[in-house]
């Protein structure tokens, strides 16, 4: 993934829609764009607060937002009360482990791919979730 590219895109996005472009914005994304963990908003609230200590909770949860219209991130998975997020918008499946919550890209080929019209729906894009129990946990088992 071109992070920098990925910033001008965003960059690009917010003049588009009239945004303005503030160094807390840029941080929420940048954030987005190292993180493979696929955090939640106070996870990147917490990481743009130590380098902006004065950034509210409610800014990150409208940019995230912001970032989510645009198309340059989007939800992954719902995991007890909170959404997880993942600045990697292509195609991709993820692991999910059922005891911690921890959500990993899937990183070898699923040869999966649904038809492009089911049950009347027409697909626009597919992910498949896989619960289990990560290797963390299942140390912690023993
Ligand atoms: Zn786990
Ligand atoms: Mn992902």
């Amino acid at each position: 993934m071109d992070r920098k590219k990925k910033l001008g895109q965003f960059i690009e996005a917010c003049r588009h829609s009239g945004l303005k472009i503030t160094p807390q914005r840029v941080a929420v994304y940048e954030v987005l764009l190292t993180r493979e963990d696929h955090p939640t908003v106070e996870d990147i609230y917490n990481e743009v607060k130590k380098k902006y200590p004065f950034v509210s909770l409610a800014t990150v949860y409208r940019t995230v937002e912001t970032l989510e219209e645009l198309g340059l991130i989007r939800k992954v998975a719902y995991w007890g009360s909170s959404v997880r997020y993942d600045a990697n918008t292509s195609d991709h499946h993820h692991l999910i482990c059922v005891q911690c919550g921890a959500i990993r890209d899937v990183e070898f080929c699923l040869d999966w791919t649904p038809p492009t019209n089911i049950q009347g729906y027409r697909v626009h894009k597919y992910s498949l979730h896989i619960y289990g129990v990560c290797p963390v946990c299942q140390a912690k088992e023993n």
